[in-house]
């Protein structure tokens, strides 16, 4: 394995122990650790310079604190500074502060994992006193319904009764009027992928979208397929203005980069994360959390 880039800063400023204040020479090398760093976990690379430019401009001048050597001051910089390009520790929790039902609307690529997200999102709601319904809407991918309503099954959770010959914008208005009128007040609509973004299901997700008004747009990301997640991000944004980002297969050996330039490139925030394939495996995302995780 890798060292971790704490331990290689700590090497890289052996020499500079003692010495006052951070300069542009003596950062150079730290500066290099860091960039490729963050490129081995997967940053995008026009990313990684905006963001090594400014750890850049804070640490140079910085005088060197007693209590901390010069390569734990650049990783506390470094920290910080990833840290807030991630959107700091705020709470970026959900937004479904508005008359029930309201939608949350699920969308990616094909595999990225949104049904599975859907069920994971859904015990996470219900676990909040919520009523969730869940809505299959995927009419094109043959077992997409039936996998929703395996999962729905599995979590106690009602999925609205849809078939693959309906419309999905019709699927999706009809499970709206069915939830207010049965008192679901969260519906959680699982919509198409392809293996790439295509007009025709922008098309069909921005028709879903004026017909519904979601509360959230989700953007499901799967971290293991690093920079591609971010054109990718960058096309669905741009077509539907999403409110947000589910980063999964976390449990997997990618470092998480991808949260970090989905968040540059969208300025949208990564809300959850996924662990498994299991169903409880999701997580309200914690800045700090991958920020170590991708400092390692
Ligand atoms: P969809 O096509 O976007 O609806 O994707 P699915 O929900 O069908 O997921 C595709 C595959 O990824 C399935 O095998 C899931 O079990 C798996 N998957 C989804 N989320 C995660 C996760 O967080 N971690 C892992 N390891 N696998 C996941």
């Amino acid at each position: 394995m890798f060292d971790s880039l704490s331990e290689k800063l700590e090497s890289v400023f052996k020499k500079l122990r003692g010495q006052g204040v951070m300069t542009e020479d003596n950062i150079k090398e730290a500066l290099r650790e860091v960039r490729l760093a963050l490129l081995e976990a997967d940053v995008n690379f026009k990313v990684v310079k905006d963001f090594v430019e400014s750890v850049r401009v804070k640490a140079v001048g910085t005088e060197v604190v007693q209590s901390l050597t010069p390569g734990q001051q650049v990783i506390k910089i470094v920290h910080d500074e990833l840290v807030a390009v991630m959107g700091g520790n705020e709470d970026n929790g959900l937004n479904l502060a508005a008359k029930p039902p309201v939608a949350i609307m699920m969308v990616g690529l094909q595999g990225a994992g949104k049904t599975t997200t859907c069920g994971k999102l859904g015990r996470h709601l219900k676990n909040l006193k919520r009523r969730p319904l869940l809505v299959p809407a995927d009419v094109y991918r043959p077992a997409a319904i039936e996998q929703l309503a395996t999962v729905g099954r599995q979590l106690g959770l009602e999925v609205f009764n849809s078939s693959a010959d309906q419309k999905p914008v019709d699927i999706c208005s009809a499970a709206m009027r069915f939830a207010e009128l049965n008192g679901f007040d969260t519906v959680i609509l699982d919509t198409a992928g392809r293996h790439q973004i295509d007009d025709f299901l922008m098309n069909e997700l921005a028709e879903i979208k004026a017909a519904v008004l979601p509360l959230e747009i989700l953007f499901v990301a799967d971290a293991m397929t690093g920079q591609e997640a971010v054109n990718v991000a960058g096309g669905f944004n741009e077509r539907l203005d999403i409110t947000g980002v589910v980063l999964t297969k976390l449990d997997g050996d990618a470092k998480g980069g991808a949260a970090l330039s989905v968040k540059a490139v969208t300025g949208k925030p990564v809300k959850f994360v996924g662990l498994g394939e299991k169903l409880d495996a999701l997580e309200v995302f914690h800045a700090d959390r991958l920020v170590s995780r991708i400092l390692g």
